[in-house]
């Protein structure tokens, strides 16, 4: 196509960013496997109120972000929070590691229920990345054994995230140079 009158022919800037294009309000699923990022993807790109983190609700009902025992509790706080938020249309983020369908299933229902469309971020990570910082972490590391559960558990979850329509987003990010690159943009719903 020819290019009209006037239109700027500059050399085009490297891709620095890349802009991730989400309605608001809406209901961010992050997903991914243990030290992929999801946390800091968070911190980085949303308020700290419209976070709901699986970790957080372990710590509030067991004083422990770690404590796998809680986790049911965990999850009912997470499911409470985020139907309140949702009520209220409030954009909110689930960070936790959302790897399948089950368990991904009740926060689309959520985002049914109160007509809030769904967006999932992955943050496909190749394994030794994931791996090398969860070796560096302190406190709270998952283990090798653990990382490998959830990477299958996401290979699987991929191909289903995929096919399913009800996302009105789906991003996938495969490095931590297209992590870094993103700028979430909202756009009004
Ligand atoms: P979990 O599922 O266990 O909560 P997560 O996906 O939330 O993990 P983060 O806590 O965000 O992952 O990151 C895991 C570790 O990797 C943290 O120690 C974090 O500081 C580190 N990390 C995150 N992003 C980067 C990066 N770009 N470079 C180096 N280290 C990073
Ligand atoms: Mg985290």
């Amino acid at each position: 196509m020819t290019p009209g009158a006037g239109e700027a022919h500059a050399d085009p800037a490297p891709a620095v960013t890349s802009e991730l294009r989400i309605p608001d309000p809406s209901l961010v699923l992050l997903v991914g496997i243990a030290g992929c990022g999801k946390s800091t993807f968070a911190r980085r790109h949303f308020r700290p109120t419209e976070v709901v983190s699986s970790d957080a609700c372990r710590a509030m009902v067991a004083d422990d972000p770690t404590d796998q025992d809680a986790t049911s509790d965990a999850f009912s706080v997470l499911s409470f929070i985020l139907d309140k938020r949702l009520r209220r249309g409030r954009l909110s983020v689930v960070d936790a590691t959302n790897l399948t369908r089950d368990h991904r299933r009740r926060y689309l229902g959520l985002a049914d229920k109160y007509a809030i469309p769904p967006v999932a971020i992955v943050l496909d990570l190749p394994f030794e990345v994931c791996h090398e910082r969860d070796r560096r972490r302190e406190g709270r590391q998952v283990g090798v054994d653990v990382l490998q559960r959830q990477r299958r558990d996401l290979d699987r979850g991929l191909a289903q995230l995929q096919r399913d329509p009800a996302y009105r987003v789906l991003r996938i990010l495969t490095s931590q140079e297209e992590v870094d690159a993103v700028r979430v943009v909202r756009e009004p719903a």
